[in-house]
């Protein structure tokens, strides 16, 4: 059955859609069945996937707010066993349109029930926001993602994502885990990267995962040509530690 891994920080910049989109196609790389959703109306995990919008007739808004059929939705990839459902910016209007909806926090859990047993991993891409769609997302998961930057302030801000966890976790989702904390944009160079690093882990002690993302100009070049780090540079540090990332995730079950 299929592992539903929602990747999600309220602060904008720190790695979600790089995360979502690399770790995905490597957990697809490694042989698994792979379903990215992007729900970020900017829809960077869908450009970063290869997929064009013109290309893309129906999005993820269609199925939140109109219920049209997730099958209908559903796209190939550039990486194989890697599934998406695309967003565009049609899905910004979904924040606000959904508030009078039936149902409006489990719409997207609805549609995946429907597809969750063909996938071994789903994994959501959120947008910068603690609005409904990020609560639609944590609603339909197993387990939360939380990418956190190395930089200043890096704990800033996680207590009220982890509010927001909590209160799913009471009213809408008893079973919603916190999958693990990613250390992101490393620059290992820097004392400040490894205070940050141990700052993190004095607060999130084993949650914190040992793969640890540096800083790669590579992560940050392959998303402008359509492709994930594995398809774009599988030989870069970027691709090795993204690699590393999928195992860490099969493993640690
Ligand atoms: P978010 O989805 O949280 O807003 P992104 O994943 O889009 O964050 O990352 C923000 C920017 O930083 C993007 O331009 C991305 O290419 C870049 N980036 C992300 N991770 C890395 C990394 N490890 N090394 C270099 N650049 C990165
Ligand atoms: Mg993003």
């Amino acid at each position: 059955m299929g592992k539903i891994i929602t990747v999600a920080n309220q602060k904008g910049g720190v790695g979600k859609t790089t995360t979502s989109v690399n770790l995905g196609s490597c957990l697809a790389y490694i042989g698994k069945n792979v379903l990215l959703v992007d729900i970020d109306p900017q829809g960077n995990a869908t450009s970063g996937v290869g997929i064009e919008k013109a290309d893309v007739d129906y999005c993820i808004y269609d199925v939140l707010v109109d219920d049209l059929d997730v099958e209908k939705v559903l796209k190939n990839t550039n990486v194989e066993n890697l599934h998406v459902i695309p967003s565009t910016i049609q899905l910004a209007g979904a924040e606000i349109e959904l508030v009078s909806t039936i149902s409006r926090e489990i719409r997207l859990k609805r549609a995946l029930e429907k597809i969750k047993d063909r996938y071994d991993y789903i994994l959501i891409d959120c947008p910068p926001s603690l609005g409904l769609l990020t609560i639609n997302a944590l609603t339909a998961s197993d387990a939360v993602l939380i990418p956190v930057q190395c930089e200043y302030y890096a704990l800033e801000g996680l207590s009220q994502l982890l509010n927001t966890v909590r209160l799913v976790q009471k009213h809408l989702n008893h079973e919603l885990a916190i999958e693990g904390v990613l250390l992101t944009m490393l620059d290992a160079r820097t004392n400040l990267g490894l205070q940050v690093i141990e700052e993190v882990k004095k607060y999130f002690r084993d949650k914190v995962y040992k793969t640890i993302i540096p800083r790669n100009i590579r992560l940050s070049e392959a998303p402008s040509h359509g492709e994930p780090i594995i398809i774009y540079d599988p030989k870069s540090r970027g691709a090795e530690v993204y690699l590393d990332l999928a195992k860490e995730v099969v493993t640690s079950g």
